[in-house]
């Protein structure tokens, strides 16, 4: 059997990746953080797939949490590693600079960058002794554009892009690949809010991306078929950031 951790993969990007890396035959590990309602409707999505997988719920954010969960899989599972990391959990807390308040920064901050690095300094050592692995880190078009009123999830973002370029350097020789996907806007109860009729006007393409679009890149990352691609940050945005 081989391992998938998705994180964030109760709803929307990250529901769609689960369902999709199931149907490549991996196990998945959905991670949330407290819909548990959802992340068992994503399980059962899964199972729909003819793949198999477990919930694993815990705070991306919060260090203890992360390697409490990571350390009892593995002490569960002696024989076997997570060989795909999905960074997928995320948050937005918009504000403009000059109103926003110390708990949005470290909110976004710590949930998009501390979560992103925990969960993979954890899961990093089992890839390099097994010579494989795949990290696909979710990142944003606000990381790459930087967007007004979201400092912190494009710092958050843009941090990780950083991160993915740098990490790609250090374990290229282990056969283990980093990369990140940056989705422009795309239909989940992270847009729901945004007036997409108006938005979509600067989209080439016309339209919000479905979760689905973003996962046929993100698992193309994550598989074999992508061995020479690393340090790589690939837009799925419609065209809009051209
Ligand atoms: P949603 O708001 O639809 O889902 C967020 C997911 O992240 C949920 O599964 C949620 O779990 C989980 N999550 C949030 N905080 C934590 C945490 N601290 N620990 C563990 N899990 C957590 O978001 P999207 O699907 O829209 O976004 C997924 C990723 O894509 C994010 O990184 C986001 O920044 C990025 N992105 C999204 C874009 C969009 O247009 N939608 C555009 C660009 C990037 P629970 O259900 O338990 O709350």
């Amino acid at each position: 059997m081989k391992y998938a951790l998705v994180t964030g993969g109760s709803r929307g990007i990250g529901r769609a990746i689960c369902i999709k890396l199931a149907s490549t035959g991996y196990f998945i590990l959905i991670n949330y953080k407290s819909n548990e309602e959802a992340a068992l409707e994503t399980l059962e999505q899964v199972r729909q797939s003819g793949s198999e997988g477990q919930l694993m719920k815990f705070d991306v954010s919060n260090r203890s949490e992360v390697e409490d969960a990571l350390g009892s899989w593995q002490e569960k599972n002696p024989d076997d590693y997570i060989e795909v990391l999905i960074n997928n959990a995320g948050i937005r807390k918009d504000a403009l600079l000059i109103w926003m308040e110390n708990q949005q920064w470290d909110d976004v901050i710590r949930t998009n960058l501390d979560g992103f690095f925990y969960t993979t300094r954890y899961l990093l050592k089992e890839m390099l002794i097994h010579k494989y692995g795949r990290i696909v880190n979710v990142v944003s078009l606000s990381g790459l554009k930087g967007l007004p009123g979201q400092i912190n999830y494009s710092a958050a973002k843009a941090g990780i892009i950083g991160a993915t370029k740098a990490l790609a350097q250090e374990v290229g020789k282990k056969s283990v690949t980093v990369n990140a996907v940056a989705p422009g806007y795309i239909r989940t109860d992270m847009t729901k809010d945004l007036d997409e009729k108006e938005l979509k006007q600067h989209i080439p393409l016309n339209r919000f991306g479905r979760p689905e679009e973003v996962a046929e890149t993100v698992c193309f990352l994550a598989s074999e078929k992508a061995s020479y691609i690393t340090g790589e940050v690939i837009s799925v945005n419609g065209g809009l950031y051209t």
